[in-house]
C-alpha cells in the first residue's frame, strides 16, 4: 500500500518548521527519521498529514557540553548516539541502550527526538529518558518550553507536547563519578522490541529504576528504588512487581512481562555490583 500524505515541506530552520506547521490547520506531522512514521502512514495508520520534514535542521543535531549537563539535539540519530564520546563518558545508558534499538539501518535513520516524542511504550530512549532525569526542550511559535521527562510521557504514544510544537533538544545531567548506568532487556529476537525492558541507575543521591514494555508508557518504579536504597533487593524485585500492571498480547501475557521484569531487575543490580558501568 502507498502512503496517503497531504502534502510535504522541507523547513530550513527551526522557525521555518513552526511557520510551516502553523499553516497545515492541524495536518502537519514532523517528519525526522521517517522510521516510525513513514511505516505508519504506509500502513495508512494516518492520512492526509502533511509532512514538515526537519531532517535538515543542523541546530537540533549532535551532542555538546552545557555546564553539568549533556544538550542533545532531537535529530541526533541512534548510530551517532551510540558512539558519541561524550554519551560514552557522561550517559552511558544511552550508548547501551542503541545496541538494543532495532537494526543498523535503523539506528542509522531514527533520531533519538523521533523516539521520543513517538512515545512508544516498548521503545529504549524513553524509559532511558526517565531514569537519567532528562529535560525535553520544546519549541513553539507561542515560545519555548521545558518539561521534565517525569511529565513528559503521558500514554500510549501520547505526550505533553502541543500541536505546532517541535522537541528540538533533551538535556542530561552528567554521570557523578560513581555513578553506574546500566540497560536490562529481553526480546524474541536481536532488534525486537522487548518485551520487557529496565532501566537501573545508581547515583550518591539514591537508585533510580525505569520500566518499559510493561505498561501503557515507561515509568518510574518507586516502590523498587526505594527498597534498593534500604539495601533491600528482594524487597525491591517484589515492589517492582507489585507496582506494575503489564498488558497481555500476541508476544506475551501479563503475568510473563511481570515475570521478566523482576528477572531483569536481578540482572541489573547484579550487574551494577559487579562494577560494570
Ligand atoms: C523494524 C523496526 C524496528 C524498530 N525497533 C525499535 C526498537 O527496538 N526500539 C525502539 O526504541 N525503536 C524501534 N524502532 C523505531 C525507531 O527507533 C524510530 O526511529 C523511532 O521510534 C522514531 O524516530 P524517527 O526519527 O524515525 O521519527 P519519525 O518516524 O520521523 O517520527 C515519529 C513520530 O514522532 C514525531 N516526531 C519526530 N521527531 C519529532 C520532533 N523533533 N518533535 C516533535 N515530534 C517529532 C513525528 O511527527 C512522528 O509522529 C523500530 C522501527 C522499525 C521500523
Amino acid at each position: 500500500m502507498k502512503a496517503a500524505v497531504g502534502g510535504y515541506a522541507r523547513a530550513r530552520d527551526l522557525r521555518h518548521a513552526l511557520e510551516l506547521l502553523a499553516q497545515t490547520n492541524g495536518m502537519g506531522r514532523v517528519l525526522a527519521g521517517g522510521q516510525s512514521l513513514v511505516a505508519a502512514l504506509n500502513m495508512r495508520l494516518t492520512t492526509g498529514d502533511v509532512l514538515v520534514d526537519i531532517s535538515a535542521l543542523s541546530e537540533c543535531r549532535g551532542v555538546v557540553e552545557d555546564g553539568d549537563t549533556l544538550r542533545i539535539g532531537a535529530l541526533t540519530r541512534h548510530a551517532e548516539i551510540g558512539r558519541d564520546p561524550l554519551i560514552a563518558a557522561h550517559a552511558p545508558l544511552l550508548a547501551e541502550a542503541t545496541t538494543h534499538i532495532a537494526h543498523a539501518a535503523i539506528r542509522n535513520r531514527g533520531t533519538i527526538g523521533g523516539a521520543i516524542a513517538h512515545a512508544d511504550p516498548a521503545a529504549e530512549f524513553p524509559a532511558c529518558a526517565l531514569a537519567l532525569g532528562a529535560v525535553m526542550h520544546v519549541e513553539g511559535l507561542a515560545g519555548a518550553r521545558e518539561i521534565p521527562a517525569a511529565d513528559f510521557f503521558r500514554d500510549t504514544f501520547e505526550t505533553a507536547l502541543e500541536e505546532g510544537e517541535i522537541l528540538a533538544a533533551i538535556t542530561i545531567p552528567k554521570a557523578e563519578p560513581d555513578e553506574v548506568q546500566v540497560i536490562e532487556e529481553v526480546a524474541r529476537r536481536s532488534g525486537d522490541y522487548a518485551l520487557a525492558g529496565l532501566c537501573l541507575v545508581r547515583r550518591a543521591a539514591g537508585h533510580r529504576v525505569s520500566l518499559f514494555s510493561t505498561g501503557p508508557k515507561p515509568m518510574l518504579a518507586t516502590g523498587a528504588m526505594a527498597a534498593l536504597d534500604a539495601g533491600d533487593v528482594e524487597g525491591a524485585i517484589a515492589a517492582l512487581k507489585g507496582e506494575i500492571d503489564p498488558p497481555s498480547d500476541t508476544q506475551a501475557s501479563g503475568a510473563y512481562r511481570r515475570h521478566l521484569a523482576g528477572v531483569l531487575l536481578r540482572r541489573a543490580v547484579a550487574r551494577i555490583e559487579g562494577g560494570t558501568r
